[in-house]
């Protein structure tokens, strides 16, 4: 193992930067040529890669996005696609790849170690959505972001005595909305993975005012609908005079939070290591507060995404 290069793709998250200088940095550490590729796997393809020294992963740490750039490339998701990457991996001598993205970008790491290129996957996306680690890199950082916004909403919403309906982003995944549901005292957290029954809904938000609440705010995950499109079903239920709020992009960005560095920090000096020991086909995370490694094919076929569910019930006993 001479050189290794990195990648980063799909939706950016807070702390990719963190993962490409630790990954770099061990690399580097340990004697080895480091290569960065531009855009994904579009840059890949095109081959847009160029070599990486100590000093351009400096200064980077603490800032959100990807200096390497991301791209949806979805031409990856074909056969010719995979085998061109592979043929310009090979052009510029680079022995094994790390691609750091989400569930999409892990796919595209799988069909090259179906092809027998050695890749390792870094979890990087504020979904929380991967299988094989408990946390994302980047997902700190958003429920954070979402947790400051909650708090300034909740402002407005005691003053007017409103009920706020918070969309967070997620994709098919509740975990942004759970966690950051339960540290802003939602009255309600609705996600994907749980049904709720608008009705229901709606008397806790009632019982709530008739004690003599001032704020509401239901947060709720755009996998299960839009944040207009639940208040016009809660208006069929009572007059809550409810305002939409969408985060959209802000959740994505800013400066990742020391729990997101460390986490990517670990994560690509992890990845680092498995290269060296001749392992690709891999992605790694963290379970149980530990740093791990699993097949990436077996990963991705047979294991699934689980938010943490007690964070539903707690908020039901807790909250409101
Ligand atoms: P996030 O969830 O944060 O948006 P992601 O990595 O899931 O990140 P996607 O857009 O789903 O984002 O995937 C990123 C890229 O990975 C795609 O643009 C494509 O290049 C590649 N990719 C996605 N699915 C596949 C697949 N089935 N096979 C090969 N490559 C894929």
């Amino acid at each position: 193992m001479k050189r290794i290069a990195i990648l980063t793709s799909g939706g950016d998250a807070p702390g990719m930067n963190a993962a490409i200088r630790a990954v770099a940095r061990k690399a580097m550490y340990e004697g080895l040529e480091v290569y960065g590729i531009n855009y994904g796997y579009a840059g890949l393809v095109a081959g847009d890669i160029h070599r990486l020294d100590i000093a351009d992963v400096g200064d980077k740490i603490q800032r959100g996005g990807t200096f390497l750039y991301s791209a949806r490339y979805p031409e990856f998701a074909q056969r010719e696609g995979q085998l061109k990457g592979i043929e310009q991996l090979k052009k510029f001598n680079i022995d094994a790849l790390v691609v750091i993205g989400g569930d999409g970008s892990y796919h595209g790491a799988m069909r090259l170690t179906e092809h027998g290129y050695p890749t390792i996957g870094l979890p990087g996306t504020i979904d929380n959505d991967i299988p094989g680690t408990d946390f994302t890199i980047g997902f700190d950082t958003a429920i954070n972001t979402v947790l400051e916004s909650v708090d300034r909403i909740r402002d407005t919403a005691t003053s007017h005595t409103r009920t706020f309906i918070i969309e967070v982003m997620g994709r098919g995944a509740g975990d942004i909305a759970l966690w950051a549901g339960v540290a802003g005292g939602a009255d309600d957290i609705i996600i994907p993975e749980h049904d709720f029954d608008m009705a229901h809904v709606a008397k806790r938000l009632k019982d709530g005012q008739e004690r003599g609440k001032k704020h509401s705010i239901i947060m709720l995950a755009e996998g299960v609908m839009s944040g207009d499109e639940f208040a016009k079903k809660l208006a069929e239920h009572g007059d809550f005079d409810a305002r939409v709020t969408v985060l959209g992009h802000v959740q994505r960005g800013g400066t990742p939070t020391a729990r997101d560095r460390v986490l990517a920090s670990k994560l690509g000096a992890y990845a680092v290591d498995l290269l060296l020991e001749g392992k690709g086909g891999l992605c790694v995370g963290i379970k149980d507060n530990k740093i791990v490694a699993n097949d990436i094919i077996e990963t991705l076929e047979n294991d699934k995404h689980h938010p943490d569910m007690s964070l539903y019930q707690l908020n039901q006993e807790i909250s409101n």
